[in-house]
């Protein structure tokens, strides 16, 4: 028998002396287990191939020792969170967008997650209180458009939360669409249902950001579960952390994304790992980031092609590109070009 999704998290590793039980002779730091404790569903497990820090499954969510490195750089809430929220829970740093924190439970806990301050305690899900609050907030702002649900992971929610939270965001006439960002058709696949998939296409225009980091990640399961959402009709994007030693070269991240445009999911951010605590050995310099784009253009379709971004506290996202503009003068520009080559375009007269 198949397990269900329900099984599958509750068959979850969460702790050390279970890991060690079923992996005796696997690596892992009990320390920083004890810091931001694991949890790794039984089908994430199944996608190790090799039961150490090399395979980058296992580097996504067993802790390990590097964690522990501490530089000063690195904090708790990088990007200022915590001061950006006008009311508990909603964070705005964007005058048309705001991101809703829903719940801290996510079905496998990333070891480079960048909300380990919410993750590691699991808090449920929404209260009336809180969704009060929200929707008064967002009838007071009709410049916020677009509401980003996220968390934790909100398809993790009990339904009835998700669907309360979700009609209650569309009695608000000014907001115009609506975002999921979930880890589930990566960590959970099986959570994805046709009928789950119908029940948020009725919230439409809603989209859904999911976080594949690797190829090994796109499994028929995770096909699978893209394909019924959409076939609802659900766009679908995908949100890769760039990371060392498990992504961070030119051909896993075009085989990804070819793999991602494949089943319907565009590639939309390649991120720069936010300076998060117990990160600073997935990082990698900006350099690599910009070499991957400089390799992704002119040998994948547009269509494919992420935006490489840089998150900042308080200011927001930087996009980065390799360098296109050589020199300038009135009236011509000098261009290098993705093979290299350097072309002068003219500039208009006026
Ligand atoms: C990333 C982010 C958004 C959305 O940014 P987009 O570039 O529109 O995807 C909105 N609010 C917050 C707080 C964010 O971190």
């Amino acid at each position: 028998m198949k397990k269900t999704w329900n099984q599958h998290l509750q068959q979850s590793i969460c702790t050390l002396a279970e890991f060690q039980r079923r992996f005796p002779h696997a690596p892992i730091d009990a320390t920083a287990c004890a810091t931001f404790p694991m949890r790794i569903t039984p089908y994430y497990l199944g996608l190790i191939r090799t039961f150490d820090f090399s395979d980058p499954i296992y580097a996504q969510c067993v802790p390990q020792s590097a964690e522990r490195a501490a530089p000063r750089w690195l904090d708790e809430d990088p990007l200022a969170e915590r001061a950006q929220q006008p009311v508990p829970g909603l964070i705005q740093r964007y005058p048309d967008r705001v991101l809703l924190i829903t719940t801290g439970q996510c079905a496998v806990r990333c070891r480079h997650c960048m909300r380990k301050r919410i993750t590691k305690h699991e808090c449920a899900g929404v209260d009336t209180t809180t969704l009060e609050r929200w929707i008064t907030y967002l009838r007071a702002h009709p410049e916020v458009r677009d509401v980003l649900v996220s968390g934790g992971d909100p398809l993790l929610l009990p339904e009835t939360q998700l669907f309360d939270l979700l009609r209650a965001i569309r009695t608000v006439s000014s907001v115009e669409i609506i975002r999921i960002a979930t880890r589930i058709p990566v960590t959970l696949p099986m959570r994805i249902t046709r009928q789950l998939a119908r029940q948020l296409s009725a919230f439409a225009p809603l989209y859904i950001n999911t976080h594949f980091n690797h190829p090994v990640e796109v499994t028929p399961e995770a096909a699978h579960a893209a394909k019924l959402l959409a076939d609802a009709g659900i766009p679908l994007g995908n949100q890769t952390v760039l990371l060392k030693g498990i992504n961070d070269t030119p051909e896993t991240i075009e085989t990804l994304c070819r793999l991602l445009l494949r089943n319907r999911i565009r590639p939309y951010y390649l991120f720069q790992c936010d300076l998060v605590e117990g990160t600073e050995h997935f990082r990698t310099p900006l350099d690599t980031g910009l070499a991957i784009m400089g390799y992704l253009r002119g040998r994948l379709s547009g269509l494919g092609i992420p935006h490489f971004a840089l998150d900042t506290p308080e200011n927001g996202k930087i996009e980065l590109l390799p360098n296109a503009i050589l020199s300038r003068t009135p009236a011509y520009t000098l261009l290098r070009t993705t093979n290299n080559k350097t072309i002068r375009y003219p500039e208009p007269k006026n």
